[in-house]
C-alpha cells in the first residue's frame, strides 16, 4: 500500500511539475497541449492563445458570437472575479 502510495504521489508530482511548465512557459499553449497528448500542430489558428498574442480585443473581433468585455474581462481579475460571483448570486446564471 505504502509503495503504491508512493508511486501514486510520484506521478502527481510529476504531472504537476508539467502543468506548471507549461503555465510559465513562453511558448504556444496550444503547441504545449497537443504535445502533452501526442498530438502534432496541423493548421495554424488565428485564435491562438496569450503567448502568440491573443487577448480579450482580438478575440472579440475573431469571435463576436463570444461576448467579450475587453474593458472589464481580463485586465482585472478583482472586477472579473466578482462579475462571475455577482452573477450567480443573482439568479443570472444562463
Ligand atoms: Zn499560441
Amino acid at each position: 500500500m505504502k509503495e503504491y502510495c508512493q508511486k501514486r504521489k510520484s506521478r502527481n508530482q510529476e504531472k504537476l511539475h508539467k502543468f506548471l511548465h507549461w503555465i510559465y512557459a513562453q511558448e504556444c499553449r496550444r503547441l504545449g497541449i497537443l504535445d502533452y497528448f501526442g498530438e502534432k500542430h496541423r493548421e495554424v489558428n488565428p485564435i491562438c492563445c496569450d503567448i502568440c498574442g491573443m487577448d480579450a480585443e482580438k478575440m472579440a473581433v475573431v469571435w463576436p458570437e463570444v461576448k467579450v468585455d475587453p474593458v472589464n474581462s481580463f485586465s482585472n481579475w478583482k472586477k472579473e472575479l466578482a462579475y462571475i460571483l455577482l452573477k450567480k448570486e443573482n439568479g443570472n446564471e444562463k
